[in-house]
């Protein structure tokens, strides 16, 4: 089983916490992306999934072999993972397929080099077997490095922000090529972004970060329609957020109400809504400030007393200066304040 497990993680540095009470689960043969902004601690879980750092509190298995606990950290060479970091680059002075063969020792040589031949195939490089990392390009780089990282057959891979640094049409193409890859190897990946579309796009399952705590867990489409918190929803698209006294199992915004069953009358709750769950129709009731192409969608601005909310709507959609706005409830939720 490669089951990759954290129990109640911790590990600062000085008095930051980068990782606090972290509890996680890759399940075997599938994509987990950690999911949240810079300094949330999603590297510092790849490092200590990988024994480049030790922990502080808690425990980490893979299968049922314990690799990480306070004052025990099995070697990285002995965890049997694969790695894709962007300070783990490539051997400048190394072909590609010499890249690819470093981390198969135990082979003999003529296994080895076919290995590497054959997984760059995989990839799709053997022609470029022979270049030298600085002859390929950024993308053809990182298929090398994921290459590597899958050739010794790890028991699970790791991957931090890959594809940062390519520009987006490649950054797709790579995305999609590399979850192919992952999904036809059946590996158990770990997957590092800032990016929520790269997140909802690659991941079987979703960990949500944030200030070294984990907010949120589990299937992007059911962590995009079940939000935990606030700042889930807000980690997975745009919201707009209002603060208001629940009364009637609502909280009454300026564009409409929200429901509030869950919170007590009277409590101070906070209303999230999606950009894309408001629909705008000719009418009263906001005012239009501004109206911006965003591919297929326009994102529109809208002000009523004195908030302004954004909403995403299709895109070449005949407004007026005023609108109606209808809030529309898959994509509203609402928190309590006080928590
Ligand atoms: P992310 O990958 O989400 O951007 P990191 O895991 O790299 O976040 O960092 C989490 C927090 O820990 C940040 O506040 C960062 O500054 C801090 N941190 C990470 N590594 C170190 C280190 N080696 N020394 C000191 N602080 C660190």
């Amino acid at each position: 089983m490669s089951v990759v497990a954290l129990s109640h993680v911790r590990r600062a540095y000085g008095g930051v916490r980068a990782l606090d009470d972290v509890s996680l689960t890759a399940p075997e043969a599938q994509v987990l992306a950690l999911l949240g902004p810079s300094g949330s601690g999603k590297s510092t879980i790849l490092r200590v999934i990988a024994g480049l750092e030790p922990v502080d509190a808690g425990e980490i298995r893979i299968g049922d072999e314990l690799l990480s606990a306070p004052g025990r950290t099995a070697p990285t060479e002995e965890r049997r993972v694969g790695m894709v970091f962007q300070d783990y680059a490539l051997f400048p002075h190394l072909t590609a397929d010499a890249n690819v063969a470093f981390g198969l020792d135990k082979l003999s040589r003529a296994e080895r080099d076919a290995t590497a031949l054959k997984w760059l195939d995989r990839v799709g490089l053997k022609q470029r077997a022979a270049a030298y990392p600085h002859e390929l390009s950024g993308g053809e780089q990182q298929r090398v490095a994921l290459a590597r990282a899958l050739a010794p057959a790890p028991r699970a891979v790791l991957l931090d922000e890959p594809f940062s640094g390519l520009d987006a049409a490649l950054r797709a193409e790579l995305r999609d090529a590399t979850l192919a890859t992952l999904m036809e190897t059946r590996t158990t990946t770990l997957f590092v972004t800032h990016d929520a579309e790269d997140a909802l796009q690659i991941a079987d399952r979703l960990a949500i970060m944030k200030a070294g705590k984990l907010l949120q867990e589990g299937a992007p489409r059911q962590a995009y329609d079940f939000p935990a918190s606030v700042d889930a929803a807000a980690a997975l698209g745009p919201v707009n957020v209002f603060t208001g006294r629940v009364a009637h199992g609502a909280v009454a915004t300026p564009f409409g109400s929200v429901k509030a069953a869950h919170l007590p009358d009277g409590s101070s709750a906070q209303a999230a809504v999606r950009a894309e769950a408001l629909a705008l129709r000719p009418g009263e009731g906001a005012r239009v400030l501004s109206v911006r192409p965003h591919g297929a969608h326009d994102v529109v601005r809208i002000e009523a007393g004195g908030v302004v909310w954004r909403a995403l709507i299709p895109a070449r959609t005949p407004l007026g200066e005023t609108v109606a706005v209808e809030i529309q409830p898959a994509g509203a939720f609402s928190f309590s304040a006080s928590s």
